[in-house]
């Protein structure tokens, strides 16, 4: 039971297999993670790819059909969720609202047994560490939605388990707030030491606070790796086109090295790519060039591509030029505005497109 999970580190989980149906229809198709000791790991896809299912099979509050999940090692995909040292903190907080901010967090270790001293020293940790010292003694309903949010967290945090679980626990927060608790967020992380499995369908979310990412899509993980992998790495196009905005073009292989291969755009222009480990690229491919990995030239006719600007959009930051290549697709620039006024570029206009280098990914079939 949680009491006696006094862990001094995160716990790490190995899930094997897993498979999870709801009647005929399966909702989880053969997942296998491991999710290392203290580590920020976020379960990213699109709504009903399966994510809070996995999160709610690691919690206990559902079995799966097949497979196994471990934590350090142990088998717990058969035990209660009481029984496992790992709390969850939801989306809608599910506070107690006639209790006080430190009844609120004290709740789960009063359940527990605990001493009336040990609760009181927990709680008055727990406020330090989520910035709410002076706010012990208020009703929850007297603070605003993201102090109740932190007061979820600290709730979930004072029985000190090994793993804590959040789905989607930024959603209900407006923008601003929603950027500042991500950053709350992952020094919690870092101060506690606990290994947090976080679920989002919001992309932005997953490559600012974690370590790690899995991308899932109908039920699978589809990749996992660091946000930069996942961002400038993507293995398929799913991945590529759920991350961020990005170029796909068709190119032929020209030959292949152990972790570049020579690529020919339809230019004739031969570029390197790198490619997902474990494939042996040939023939046709698609290669993803991500829109602040290229720009704009005037000598349209040596540039690896060319063509005509049909479309520009401001965007403060950046400007978007959208540019017609010879074939009939579109490639999208992205300039960064390092100096105010207009871009200096307009719609009709032919450019040449330099790509920078080592920046295309070849995706896998
Ligand atoms: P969201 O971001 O919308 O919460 P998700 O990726 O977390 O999506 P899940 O909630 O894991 O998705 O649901 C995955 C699929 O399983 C969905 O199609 C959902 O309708 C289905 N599902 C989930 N729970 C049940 C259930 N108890 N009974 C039947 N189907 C379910």
């Amino acid at each position: 039971d949680q009491s006696s999970a006094t862990a001094s580190h995160g716990g790490a989980i190995g899930m094997h297999g897993i498979k999870k149906w709801f009647g005929n229809f399966q909702a989880v198709n053969d997942v296998s993670l491991e999710i290392r000791s203290n580590e920020f790991f976020t379960l990213l896809g699109p709504s009903g790819c399966g994510k809070t299912t996995l999160l709610r099979m690691i919690a206990g509050f559902e079995l799966p059909s097949e497979g196994s999940i471990r934590l350090d090692g142990a088998e717990i995909a058969h035990l209660m969720p009481n029984q496992r040292p790992v709390n969850t903190v939801f989306q809608n907080y599910a506070l107690f609202p006639h209790l006080t901010v430190a009844e609120n967090i004290g709740f789960g270790l009063k359940m527990l047994g605990k001493p009336k001293a040990e609760i009181e020293a927990v709680v008055a940790e727990m406020l330090k560490l989520v910035h709410l010292e002076a706010r012990g003694n208020n009703l929850v309903t007297q603070l605003s939605g993201g102090q109740q949010q932190r007061v979820a967290l600290a709730r979930a945090l004072a029985p000190r388990p090994k793993v804590l679980l959040l789905d989607e626990p930024l959603s209900a927060l407006d923008l601003k707030l929603r950027k500042s608790m991500q950053i709350e967020l992952k020094r919690l992380q870092a101060e506690t030491g606990i290994t947090f499995v976080f679920v989002t369908h919001d992309q932005e979310e997953a490559l600012t606070m974690s370590d790690r990412i899995a991308v899932m899509s109908q039920g699978e993980v589809r990749q996992v790796g660091a946000p930069w992998e996942i961002y400038d790495r993507p293995a398929e196009r799913f991945v590529a086109d759920f991350i961020g905005e990005t170029n796909f073009i068709d190119v032929d292989v020209v030959s292949v090295g152990t972790d570049r291969a020579l690529v020919r755009l339809p230019s004739g222009a031969e570029i390197p790519a790198t490619f997902p480990a474990g494939t042996q690229p040939s023939g046709k491919v698609t290669i993803v060039i991500r829109p602040e990995h290229a720009s704009a030239t005037a000598s349209a006719a040596t540039a690896p591509l060319s063509g005509t600007i049909h479309d520009i959009v401001y965007l403060g930051t950046d400007t978007h030029l959208h540019v017609r290549l010879a074939d009939g697709s579109s490639f999208m620039i992205r300039l960064q505005n390092a100096r105010s006024g207009p871009c200096g570029y307009s719609v009709g206009e032919e450019i040449g497109i330099e790509i920078s280098d080592d920046v295309a990914q070849i995706l896998r079939d």
